[in-house]
């Protein structure tokens, strides 16, 4: 699984392997990037907030066609070592925003997480170095993009918490790779508001550039 030991030089890209050229990229002075910055220009940053559902929300880049390959490669081919790649070049202001929080992830189905030997949010959220929740958990293989569009709302009946009452009044960061129609998110945000946070944020990796809608709340 692990064949390209040259990977784990801090220095080099993560993605295509190349040399990482700190002094061409000043951030990396604060951030450490993991990946270069020819990479980095390929995944198209949105970093914008918005609204869903009551809570604030942040989306870090364009589901573009080099995310989606990217994504690909990290969750459908196993390819843990691209985990740090996700959230590299913002970490510093995400551990600064979310520092009082505890971070969820909305779920991939355990069936999954066993044959890829990982848990693919998790692992992006590790980096983030919060206390994570995993007890947000995904009952079944019902994957969301299989179903007509009319049945997605299914999703409902496969999100659940177990325990977690220690999230009682605390402030929760919940976070996913790609939002398309919300229903996963809403899933999640139902779930967790159960356990009675004091407030959720919402962190997400990718979304289509043109949405229509976050200006208003409900919409998706
Ligand atoms: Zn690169």
């Amino acid at each position: 699984m692990y064949s390209n030991h040259h990977r784990f030089k801090s220095h080099d890209c993560l993605i295509c392997f190349k040399p990482i050229d700190h002094q061409f990229f000043l951030l990396s002075l604060i951030a450490n990037p993991s990946i270069c910055i020819d990479c980095f220009r390929k995944l198209n940053v949105l970093n914008e907030k918005s609204r869903f559902d009551g809570c604030d929300i942040h989306f870090l880049y364009e589901y573009n066609e080099f995310f989606r390959s990217l994504l690909f490669q990290y969750k459908g081919q196993y390819d843990i070592a691209l985990a740090p790649v996700f959230l590299s070049y913002f970490l510093i202001e995400l551990r600064h925003q979310y520092s009082n929080c505890i971070v969820a992830c909305c779920p991939s189905s355990k069936e999954q997480n066993e044959r890829r030997g990982f848990a693919p949010m998790e692992e992006i959220a590790k980096t983030l170095n919060l206390p994570l929740f995993t007890d947000l958990i995904k009952i079944g293989d019902y994957k969301q993009a299989d179903q007509p569009f009319r049945k997605r709302k299914g999703i409902y009946d496969h999100i659940a918490v177990v325990g977690g009452q220690d999230l009682y009044q605390k402030e929760i960061l919940l976070i996913d790779d790609v939002m398309t129609s919300g229903h996963t998110l809403k899933a999640c945000l139902d779930q967790l508001r159960k356990l009675s946070p004091k407030k959720i944020d919402i962190l997400i990796l990718s979304c289509r550039k043109h949405r229509k809608t976050l200006s208003s709340e409900n919409s998706f």
